[in-house]
């Protein structure tokens, strides 16, 4: 069967989302046409990927760098963007049919909408998008008739265990994560737990702010409320299993008590790649899965007392509105500040909570609403760290 050509931006470029997006590309290029690629400051690589894939436009967000970009580009006919407003515009390109966001962060929020109110399909790792905005985003989906493909590794294996399925015969479903670097660290050393210690996740390699997430088990969080949105499913019957192989990407129960679990190697390369081509399976040259010589999978409860953020994702999402985009927006913030080695590791969750406790709650934040509470969200944490 042949597929239409996949007519495609890709936001974030030369992140880790990004470069995997790329060797995709590289693999499957009769199948794509590159409309745009967009970095934030890593430009030396911006540059190197727009010679070798030549989008039709490329967008750098820092604009010191702008000027090395039009230069090293200008015999290329490759057109540039500069700046966030530069992101903007390329997340509205409607010679895109598809845009793949890469982004880290609450950032991402704003050129999701901006591709969906354009009519372009979302290829979607930027998870901080459903969480901030995902009543608003489902709303718009609907409007432009657009669809959102996820690149989350749970959300992707949720997907295609639903293909063919009535959400109706859902019971619930089941996320899993391998519980981070921490998993069986006692609860008590969670003071003086360091930066390096944090970013040395057993089995996904990922970018510095996912991969604090998922040493508090945040990024399960989040997650949770993710699938909320994407699977239009309520918050009680999304659960957590702790599974340290990584192997399980996440499954769905049905009615009938029948369990259909998407497996794989854990590599981004898999989702991402399902994403971009769906509703194919293309032939990939990548490491296979040996269960033999694996030998076993494991699986245990999560340890709610040591990863509070987990509960305070649920929260948020129970109180719903405005809730889980101060619980966003406060985590981001205090992970930052935590990389910036202001605060210990177990101050993320506690600055967390008192936000949550502290803001103004909104039912149905508009856009305009979420950029606010991003603003007052980011002002609350930044005084709570200068008084401490
Ligand atoms: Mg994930």
């Amino acid at each position: 069967m042949e597929h239409p050509i996949k007519r495609l931006t890709i936001l974030g470029s030369t992140g880790s989302i990004g470069e995997n997006a790329l060797r995709v590309v590289r693999a499957h290029q009769e199948k794509f046409a590159l409309v745009g690629l967009s970095a934030h400051s890593n430009y030396q690589r911006l540059i190197e990927q727009a010679k070798e894939f030549h989008p039709v436009v490329v967008c750098i967000v820092d604009e010191q760098c702008a000027e090395r970009v039009k230069d090293a580009l200008s015999d290329t006919g490759i057109k540039m963007y500069a700046g966030r407003s530069g992101l903007l515009e390329l997340a509205a390109r409607d010679d895109a049919n598809l845009m793949l966001n890469g982004l880290v962060g609450t950032p991402g929020m704003e050129p999701t909408i901006t591709a969906i109110e354009n009519g372009i399909d979302v290829a979607l790792s930027n998870k901080e998008s459903l969480v901030m905005a995902g009543d608003l985003i489902n709303r718009l989906l609907d409007e432009h008739e657009v669809d959102l493909f996820p690149v989350d590794s749970e959300h992707s294996a949720i997907w295609q265990c639903l293909i063919g399925e009535e959400m109706s015969q859902v019971r619930r479903l089941i996320l899993t994560g391998s519980g981070g670097p921490f998993r069986t660290t006692p609860r008590e050393q969670f003071n003086q737990l360091t930066v390096e210690e944090a970013l040395n996740h057993p089995n996904w390699k990922m970018g510095n702010k996912i991969t604090i997430d998922s040493a508090t088990m945040m990024n399960k969080g989040l997650e949770v409320i993710e699938a909320h949105w994407l699977f239009e499913i309520a918050p009680d019957a999304i659960d957590i299993v702790v599974h340290p192989q990584s192997i399980i990407h996440s499954m769905v129960e049905f009615v009938d008590g029948s369990v259909k679990a998407q497996l794989g190697v854990p590599d981004m390369k898999v989702p991402i790649q399902y994403a971009l081509l769906y509703p194919e399976h293309a032939p990939a040259d990548w490491e296979r899965l040996d269960l033999a010589s694996l030998g076993q999978l494991t699986f245990e409860e999560p340890d709610l007392e040591k990863f509070r953020s987990i509960a305070l994702a649920y929260r948020s999402l129970e109180k719903g509105g405005s809730s889980p985009a101060v619980l966003n927006v406060a985590n981001e913030t205090a992970v930052y500040a935590f990389l910036d080695r202001k605060i210990s590791f177990d101050q993320i969750p506690v600055l967390v909570e008192e936000a949550m406790e502290n803001h103004e709650h909104i039912a149905h934040p508009s856009l305009e609403d979420l950029l606010e509470l991003e603003e007052w969200t980011k002002s609350f944490i930044s005084a709570k760290l200068n008084l401490a």
